[in-house]
Protein backbone atom coordinates (compact mmCIF):
# COMPACT_ATOMS: atom_id res chain seq x y z
CA UNK A 1 0.00 0.00 0.00
CA UNK A 2 2.66 2.57 -1.45
CA UNK A 3 2.75 5.38 -3.67
CA UNK A 4 1.79 3.19 -6.60
CA UNK A 5 -1.52 2.53 -4.94
CA UNK A 6 -2.77 5.45 -3.54
CA UNK A 7 -1.57 6.80 -7.31
CA UNK A 8 -3.40 4.41 -9.40
CA UNK A 9 -6.45 4.91 -6.70
CA UNK A 10 -6.94 8.32 -7.45
CA UNK A 11 -6.39 7.53 -11.18
CA UNK A 12 -9.31 5.35 -11.86
CA UNK A 13 -11.30 7.54 -9.57
CA UNK A 14 -11.03 10.24 -11.56
CA UNK A 15 -11.48 8.12 -14.68
CA UNK A 16 -14.70 6.87 -13.36
CA UNK A 17 -15.71 9.85 -12.01
CA UNK A 18 -16.07 8.47 -8.64
CA UNK A 19 -15.55 9.38 -4.73
CA UNK A 20 -13.51 6.20 -4.26
CA UNK A 21 -11.70 3.59 -5.89
CA UNK A 22 -10.00 1.19 -3.43
CA UNK A 23 -7.50 -1.41 -5.06
CA UNK A 24 -8.11 -4.71 -3.68
CA UNK A 25 -6.37 -8.22 -4.40
CA UNK A 26 -8.91 -9.45 -6.95
CA UNK A 27 -12.22 -9.00 -8.59
CA UNK A 28 -14.01 -12.08 -6.06
CA UNK A 29 -12.89 -10.25 -3.07
CA UNK A 30 -14.29 -7.32 -4.24
CA UNK A 31 -17.72 -8.74 -4.25
CA UNK A 32 -17.26 -10.63 -1.18
CA UNK A 33 -16.24 -7.28 0.84
CA UNK A 34 -18.86 -5.10 -1.23
CA UNK A 35 -21.53 -7.73 0.31
CA UNK A 36 -20.23 -7.28 3.93
CA UNK A 37 -20.30 -3.44 3.71
CA UNK A 38 -23.40 -3.76 2.34
CA UNK A 39 -24.56 -5.32 5.65
CA UNK A 40 -24.89 -9.07 4.41
CA UNK A 41 -26.01 -11.17 7.06
CA UNK A 42 -26.32 -14.81 7.83
CA UNK A 43 -29.25 -16.73 5.69
CA UNK A 44 -30.19 -13.39 3.48
CA UNK A 45 -31.07 -14.22 -0.02
CA UNK A 46 -29.09 -12.14 -2.64
CA UNK A 47 -30.88 -12.46 -6.20
CA UNK A 48 -28.43 -13.14 -9.26
CA UNK A 49 -27.98 -13.44 -12.47
CA UNK A 50 -28.13 -17.06 -14.00
CA UNK A 51 -25.68 -15.98 -16.73
CA UNK A 52 -22.41 -15.30 -14.69
CA UNK A 53 -19.62 -16.63 -13.30
CA UNK A 54 -19.81 -18.68 -10.26
CA UNK A 55 -17.62 -15.71 -7.88
CA UNK A 56 -20.80 -14.20 -8.03
CA UNK A 57 -22.29 -16.65 -6.49
CA UNK A 58 -19.45 -18.19 -4.46
CA UNK A 59 -18.98 -15.07 -2.95
CA UNK A 60 -22.65 -14.75 -1.76
CA UNK A 61 -22.45 -18.31 -0.28
CA UNK A 62 -18.90 -17.12 1.26
CA UNK A 63 -20.45 -14.42 2.98
CA UNK A 64 -22.92 -16.17 4.39
CA UNK A 65 -26.11 -15.35 1.81
CA UNK A 66 -27.89 -17.73 -0.28
CA UNK A 67 -27.36 -16.67 -3.61
CA UNK A 68 -30.84 -17.17 -5.87
CA UNK A 69 -30.99 -17.25 -9.62
CA UNK A 70 -32.66 -15.11 -11.93
CA UNK A 71 -33.15 -15.48 -15.57
CA UNK A 72 -31.73 -13.54 -18.29
CA UNK A 73 -32.68 -11.11 -21.31
CA UNK A 74 -31.64 -11.77 -25.16
CA UNK A 75 -28.74 -9.32 -24.44
CA UNK A 76 -27.70 -11.28 -21.90
CA UNK A 77 -28.47 -9.13 -18.70
CA UNK A 78 -30.48 -9.92 -16.07
CA UNK A 79 -34.28 -10.20 -16.45
CA UNK A 80 -36.10 -7.44 -14.29
CA UNK A 81 -39.35 -9.51 -14.27
CA UNK A 82 -37.51 -12.81 -13.44
CA UNK A 83 -36.10 -10.70 -10.25
CA UNK A 84 -39.52 -9.73 -9.35
CA UNK A 85 -40.94 -12.93 -9.29
CA UNK A 86 -37.34 -14.55 -6.70
CA UNK A 87 -38.07 -11.99 -3.93
CA UNK A 88 -39.45 -13.17 -1.18
CA UNK A 89 -39.59 -12.23 2.85
CA UNK A 90 -35.65 -12.84 2.99
CA UNK A 91 -34.50 -10.78 -0.02
CA UNK A 92 -31.61 -8.77 1.30
CA UNK A 93 -29.59 -7.81 -1.89
CA UNK A 94 -29.56 -7.52 -5.84
CA UNK A 95 -26.44 -7.74 -7.24
CA UNK A 96 -26.77 -7.93 -11.19
CA UNK A 97 -23.96 -8.82 -13.48
CA UNK A 98 -22.77 -6.04 -15.69
CA UNK A 99 -22.03 -8.73 -18.27
CA UNK A 100 -19.59 -8.63 -21.70
CA UNK A 101 -19.01 -5.26 -20.92
CA UNK A 102 -22.85 -3.88 -21.10
CA UNK A 103 -25.09 -2.71 -18.39
CA UNK A 104 -28.39 -4.50 -17.19
CA UNK A 105 -31.48 -2.10 -17.45
CA UNK A 106 -30.64 -0.01 -13.91
CA UNK A 107 -33.68 2.16 -14.08
CA UNK A 108 -35.57 -1.33 -13.74
CA UNK A 109 -33.19 -2.68 -11.13
CA UNK A 110 -32.93 0.51 -8.97
CA UNK A 111 -36.71 1.18 -9.25
CA UNK A 112 -37.07 -2.80 -7.75
CA UNK A 113 -34.95 -2.32 -5.06
CA UNK A 114 -36.48 0.99 -4.24
CA UNK A 115 -39.49 -0.40 -3.81
CA UNK A 116 -38.72 -3.28 -1.60
CA UNK A 117 -35.96 -1.73 -0.05
CA UNK A 118 -33.50 -3.73 -1.25
CA UNK A 119 -29.83 -2.89 -1.13
CA UNK A 120 -27.91 -3.19 -4.99
CA UNK A 121 -24.25 -4.71 -5.58
CA UNK A 122 -23.01 -4.49 -8.31
CA UNK A 123 -20.63 -7.04 -10.47
CA UNK A 124 -19.24 -4.62 -12.52
CA UNK A 125 -16.12 -6.96 -12.85
CA UNK A 126 -16.42 -7.22 -16.84
CA UNK A 127 -17.51 -3.29 -17.11
CA UNK A 128 -15.22 -1.04 -16.02
CA UNK A 129 -16.17 2.16 -18.05
CA UNK A 130 -19.49 0.92 -19.36
CA UNK A 131 -22.40 3.04 -18.16
CA UNK A 132 -25.67 3.77 -18.54
CA UNK A 133 -27.95 6.91 -18.33
CA UNK A 134 -24.69 8.56 -17.39
CA UNK A 135 -23.96 6.77 -14.61
CA UNK A 136 -20.57 4.12 -14.61
CA UNK A 137 -20.96 0.45 -14.15
CA UNK A 138 -20.49 0.57 -10.44
CA UNK A 139 -21.74 3.13 -8.88
CA UNK A 140 -25.62 2.59 -8.70
CA UNK A 141 -25.72 0.36 -5.57
CA UNK A 142 -24.01 0.48 -1.95
CA UNK A 143 -20.77 -0.53 -4.03
CA UNK A 144 -19.42 -1.94 -7.41
CA UNK A 145 -16.43 -4.46 -7.83
CA UNK A 146 -13.69 -4.39 -11.03
CA UNK A 147 -11.59 -7.10 -12.07
CA UNK A 148 -7.71 -6.51 -13.58
CA UNK A 149 -7.53 -10.32 -14.11
CA UNK A 150 -4.95 -10.25 -17.40
CA UNK A 151 -8.21 -11.62 -19.59
CA UNK A 152 -10.74 -8.38 -18.59
CA UNK A 153 -10.46 -5.34 -20.73
CA UNK A 154 -7.92 -3.19 -18.18
CA UNK A 155 -5.72 -6.22 -17.04
CA UNK A 156 -2.60 -6.32 -14.50
CA UNK A 157 0.26 -8.90 -14.67
CA UNK A 158 -1.71 -11.52 -12.38
CA UNK A 159 -4.76 -11.02 -10.36
CA UNK A 160 -6.19 -7.63 -9.37
CA UNK A 161 -9.73 -5.73 -8.38
CA UNK A 162 -11.40 -2.79 -7.22
CA UNK A 163 -14.22 -1.82 -5.40
CA UNK A 164 -15.87 1.65 -6.13
CA UNK A 165 -18.69 3.73 -4.34
CA UNK A 166 -19.24 7.36 -3.47
CA UNK A 167 -20.36 6.56 -0.17
CA UNK A 168 -17.86 7.48 2.72
CA UNK A 169 -18.46 4.83 5.25
CA UNK A 170 -18.63 1.92 2.68
CA UNK A 171 -15.35 3.22 1.16
CA UNK A 172 -13.84 3.40 4.90
CA UNK A 173 -15.08 -0.13 5.90
CA UNK A 174 -13.78 -1.78 2.77
CA UNK A 175 -10.23 -0.02 3.26
CA UNK A 176 -10.05 -1.63 7.06
CA UNK A 177 -11.09 -5.40 5.35
CA UNK A 178 -8.71 -5.99 2.96
CA UNK A 179 -6.43 -4.62 5.83
CA UNK A 180 -7.00 -7.19 7.88
CA UNK A 181 -9.46 -5.35 9.77
CA UNK A 182 -6.68 -2.63 10.85
CA UNK A 183 -7.57 0.97 11.03
CA UNK A 184 -5.67 2.81 9.02
CA UNK A 185 -5.06 5.87 10.78
CA UNK A 186 -4.06 3.91 14.23
CA UNK A 187 -2.94 0.31 13.15
CA UNK A 188 -5.45 -0.80 15.70
CA UNK A 189 -7.55 -3.92 14.53
CA UNK A 190 -11.19 -2.96 14.88
CA UNK A 191 -12.80 -5.75 13.16
CA UNK A 192 -12.07 -9.11 11.08
CA UNK A 193 -10.77 -8.34 7.98
CA UNK A 194 -8.27 -10.61 5.43
CA UNK A 195 -5.51 -9.63 3.10
CA UNK A 196 -7.48 -7.93 0.22
CA UNK A 197 -4.66 -5.65 -0.79
CA UNK A 198 -3.60 -5.08 -4.31
CA UNK A 199 -0.25 -5.34 -4.67
CA UNK A 200 1.86 -2.10 -5.57
CA UNK A 201 3.63 -3.42 -8.50
CA UNK A 202 0.17 -4.42 -10.10
CA UNK A 203 -1.16 -1.26 -9.57
CA UNK A 204 1.93 0.48 -10.94
CA UNK A 205 1.16 -1.26 -14.08
CA UNK A 206 -2.55 -0.75 -13.97
CA UNK A 207 -1.63 2.99 -13.82
CA UNK A 208 0.02 2.62 -17.26
CA UNK A 209 -2.28 0.93 -18.71
CA UNK A 210 -5.09 3.06 -17.84
CA UNK A 211 -3.78 6.06 -19.75
CA UNK A 212 -4.26 3.95 -22.89
CA UNK A 213 -8.06 2.68 -21.87
CA UNK A 214 -9.98 4.91 -23.76
CA UNK A 215 -8.24 3.79 -27.04
CA UNK A 216 -8.51 0.53 -26.01
CA UNK A 217 -12.22 0.58 -25.68
CA UNK A 218 -12.45 2.52 -29.20
CA UNK A 219 -11.19 -0.26 -30.47
CA UNK A 220 -13.26 -2.71 -29.42
CA UNK A 221 -16.52 -0.48 -29.96
CA UNK A 222 -15.12 -0.39 -33.49
CA UNK A 223 -14.65 -4.19 -34.17
CA UNK A 224 -18.31 -5.01 -32.98
CA UNK A 225 -19.08 -2.73 -35.26
CA UNK A 226 -17.90 -4.15 -38.09
CA UNK A 227 -19.26 -7.74 -36.95
CA UNK A 228 -22.61 -6.12 -37.20
CA UNK A 229 -22.01 -4.51 -40.24
CA UNK A 230 -20.95 -8.17 -41.69
CA UNK A 231 -23.19 -10.80 -39.80
CA UNK A 232 -26.15 -8.19 -39.01
CA UNK A 233 -28.63 -9.53 -41.13
CA UNK A 234 -28.17 -13.37 -40.48
CA UNK A 235 -31.20 -15.38 -39.01
CA UNK A 236 -29.02 -17.62 -37.58
CA UNK A 237 -27.47 -15.74 -35.11
CA UNK A 238 -27.89 -12.95 -32.59
CA UNK A 239 -25.63 -11.01 -32.09
CA UNK A 240 -24.92 -8.30 -29.19
CA UNK A 241 -26.84 -4.99 -29.55
CA UNK A 242 -24.13 -2.96 -31.75
CA UNK A 243 -22.40 0.30 -30.24
CA UNK A 244 -24.81 2.65 -30.18
CA UNK A 245 -28.15 1.70 -30.98
CA UNK A 246 -29.14 2.65 -27.47
CA UNK A 247 -28.75 6.08 -26.25
CA UNK A 248 -28.66 5.20 -22.40
CA UNK A 249 -25.90 2.91 -22.59
CA UNK A 250 -22.15 2.93 -23.68
CA UNK A 251 -21.30 -0.51 -24.09
CA UNK A 252 -17.32 -1.65 -23.76
CA UNK A 253 -17.07 -4.77 -25.30
CA UNK A 254 -15.30 -7.04 -22.79
CA UNK A 255 -16.56 -10.07 -25.11
CA UNK A 256 -18.24 -10.14 -28.04
CA UNK A 257 -21.03 -13.08 -27.11
CA UNK A 258 -23.65 -14.48 -30.06
CA UNK A 259 -25.87 -17.20 -29.75
CA UNK A 260 -25.65 -19.24 -32.92
CA UNK A 261 -27.67 -21.81 -34.56
CA UNK A 262 -25.58 -25.27 -34.73
CA UNK A 263 -23.47 -24.16 -31.85
CA UNK A 264 -21.42 -26.50 -31.63
CA UNK A 265 -20.75 -27.49 -35.74
CA UNK A 266 -20.05 -23.71 -36.30
CA UNK A 267 -17.39 -23.34 -33.47
CA UNK A 268 -15.80 -26.89 -35.45
CA UNK A 269 -15.65 -25.20 -38.38
CA UNK A 270 -14.00 -21.81 -37.02
CA UNK A 271 -11.25 -23.95 -35.22
CA UNK A 272 -10.31 -25.86 -38.60
CA UNK A 273 -9.70 -22.37 -40.06
CA UNK A 274 -7.51 -20.71 -37.19
CA UNK A 275 -10.37 -18.88 -35.43
CA UNK A 276 -10.63 -19.97 -31.48
CA UNK A 277 -13.62 -19.46 -29.83
CA UNK A 278 -15.25 -19.62 -26.50
CA UNK A 279 -17.66 -20.73 -23.96
CA UNK A 280 -18.23 -18.27 -21.31
CA UNK A 281 -18.11 -20.35 -17.68
CA UNK A 282 -17.63 -23.86 -19.76
CA UNK A 283 -20.56 -23.55 -21.21
CA UNK A 284 -22.65 -23.50 -18.13
CA UNK A 285 -24.83 -21.01 -16.62
CA UNK A 286 -24.68 -20.41 -12.96
CA UNK A 287 -27.74 -22.70 -11.52
CA UNK A 288 -26.28 -25.47 -14.21
CA UNK A 289 -23.91 -26.72 -11.81
CA UNK A 290 -26.29 -29.30 -9.91
CA UNK A 291 -24.09 -29.84 -7.10
CA UNK A 292 -24.88 -26.53 -6.03
CA UNK A 293 -28.60 -26.96 -5.56
CA UNK A 294 -29.23 -23.19 -6.04
CA UNK A 295 -32.68 -22.09 -6.29
CA UNK A 296 -33.70 -20.80 -9.59
CA UNK A 297 -36.35 -19.43 -12.74
CA UNK A 298 -34.15 -19.21 -15.69
CA UNK A 299 -35.60 -21.11 -18.60
CA UNK A 300 -34.28 -18.72 -21.36
CA UNK A 301 -30.73 -18.90 -19.95
CA UNK A 302 -31.12 -23.08 -20.43
CA UNK A 303 -31.90 -22.52 -23.92
CA UNK A 304 -29.15 -19.32 -23.98
CA UNK A 305 -26.76 -22.01 -22.87
CA UNK A 306 -26.74 -24.43 -25.90
CA UNK A 307 -26.59 -21.50 -28.06
CA UNK A 308 -24.00 -19.00 -26.70
CA UNK A 309 -20.47 -18.13 -27.86
CA UNK A 310 -17.90 -15.98 -27.75
CA UNK A 311 -16.34 -14.66 -30.97
CA UNK A 312 -13.09 -13.25 -31.18
CA UNK A 313 -12.57 -9.48 -29.09
CA UNK A 314 -9.33 -7.85 -28.55
CA UNK A 315 -7.97 -4.52 -29.29
CA UNK A 316 -5.04 -5.85 -31.41
CA UNK A 317 -7.11 -7.53 -33.48
CA UNK A 318 -7.09 -6.09 -37.36
CA UNK A 319 -10.19 -4.95 -39.51
CA UNK A 320 -8.57 -7.58 -41.84
CA UNK A 321 -8.68 -10.39 -38.81
CA UNK A 322 -12.71 -9.21 -38.11
CA UNK A 323 -13.69 -9.45 -41.30
CA UNK A 324 -11.55 -13.31 -42.10
CA UNK A 325 -13.48 -14.28 -38.47
CA UNK A 326 -16.48 -13.23 -40.41
CA UNK A 327 -16.19 -14.57 -43.48
CA UNK A 328 -15.25 -18.14 -41.79
CA UNK A 329 -19.12 -17.78 -39.93
CA UNK A 330 -20.81 -16.96 -43.61
CA UNK A 331 -19.15 -20.03 -45.46
CA UNK A 332 -20.50 -21.97 -42.44
CA UNK A 333 -24.10 -21.48 -42.86
CA UNK A 334 -23.36 -21.06 -46.73
C1 LIG B 1 -13.71 -12.02 -13.73
C2 LIG B 1 -15.02 -12.00 -13.04
C3 LIG B 1 -15.13 -12.07 -11.64
C4 LIG B 1 -13.99 -12.40 -10.71
O1 LIG B 1 -12.85 -11.71 -10.86
P1 LIG B 1 -11.45 -12.31 -10.34
O2 LIG B 1 -10.56 -11.12 -10.43
O3 LIG B 1 -11.07 -13.40 -11.27
O4 LIG B 1 -11.65 -12.77 -8.94
C5 LIG B 1 -16.39 -11.96 -11.08
N1 LIG B 1 -17.47 -11.80 -11.83
C6 LIG B 1 -17.42 -11.74 -13.17
C7 LIG B 1 -18.68 -11.54 -13.95
C8 LIG B 1 -16.20 -11.86 -13.82
O5 LIG B 1 -16.17 -11.84 -15.16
Amino acid sequence: MQQELLDFEANLAKFLDCKYAIGVADGTAALEMSLAAAGIEQGDEVIVSSHTFIATAAAVHHMGGIPVVADCLPDSMIDPASVKRLIGPKTKVLMPTQLNGRTCDMDAIMAIADQHKLKVVEDSCQAMGAAYGGTKAGLFGVAGSYSFYPAKTLGCFGDGGAVVTNDDDVAARIRQLRDHGRDPATGKVTMFGRNGRLDNIQAGILSIKLAHYDSAIARRRAIAQIYQDVLGGRIELILPPAPGTDDKRFDIFQNYEIQANDRDALRAHLSGNGVGTILQWGGWMVHQFDDLNLRSDAPYAEEMSMRFMMLPMHHMLSDDDVVYVCDKVLSFYA
